[in-house]
């Protein structure tokens, strides 16, 4: 059924990066979906991982992967751990991955998950990602897979000289992935797909 996803959802609609394709074939998809939903974890659809939280489509965790043209040194941040299949398709891909998750109780699933898969290089912390992860920033690349209305600035300030970000952005209650980079410490964005993603939400302060 993973070899199908791959060929047919996500080779079929162009992407051709293989550390990305490589990931996509390996991680175990289904391990990160509840046991009741199981039989449907290759499909072509975003699932519920309870808490009105969803695991992305297959083809949307490809495409925003690959638009982080990632290296295998790369020291990666994510905001919105879900399930933590995002999370280990990043590490495989990459040498760290720091994943912030605001919810405690799917942080605390999605460790025990990754844990088991024995992904020693997802380092997860249950907490809201506005403020991104000061101690192990720079990162060279940083994904954040719940919508905001504009990207959290300290987020920009933690991205690397050359580095990217990419986020489902709403504007107009049209959410975009937008690709964002950093060279010489200028920042651009370009807009990618029209997407639909739950909302990045915020902790009190
Ligand atoms: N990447 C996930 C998909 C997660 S859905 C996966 O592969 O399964 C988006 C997640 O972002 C939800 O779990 C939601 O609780 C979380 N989220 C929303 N706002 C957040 C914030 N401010 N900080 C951290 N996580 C947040």
């Amino acid at each position: 059924m993973r070899n199908d996803m791959v060929e047919q959802q996500i080779v079929a609609r162009g992407i051709t990066d293989s550390s990305v394709l490589d990931a996509m074939q390996t991680v175990p998809r289904h391990l990160f979906i509840p046991d009741q939903l199981q039989s449907l974890a290759y499909q072509d659809r975003p699932l519920p991982i309870g808490m009105d939280q969803t695991i992305s489509q297959p083809y949307i965790v490809a495409y925003m992967t690959e638009s982080l043209h990632l290296n295998p040194d790369d020291v990666v941040l994510e905001i919105g751990t879900g399930s933590g299949y995002q999370a280990a398709v990043l590490a495989e891909i990459v040498k760290e991955v720091y994943s912030i998750e605001i919810v405690t109780s799917l942080a605390k699933q999605a460790e025990f998950t990754l844990k088991q898969l024995e992904y020693s290089n997802v380092h997860v912390k249950a907490g809201d990602g506005y403020h991104g992860w000061k101690e192990h920033a720079p990162y060279d690349a940083i994904i954040i897979t719940a919508a905001p209305l504009s990207v959290p600035p300290e987020l920009i300030n933690q991205l690397a000289e050359g580095g990217r970000l990419i986020v489902p952005e709403e504007k107009n209650n049209q959410q975009y992935l937008t690709l964002y980079t950093k060279n010489k410490s200028k920042v651009k964005s370009k807009r990618l797909l029209a997407v639909r993603f739950v909302p990045f939400t915020r902790t009190k302060e």
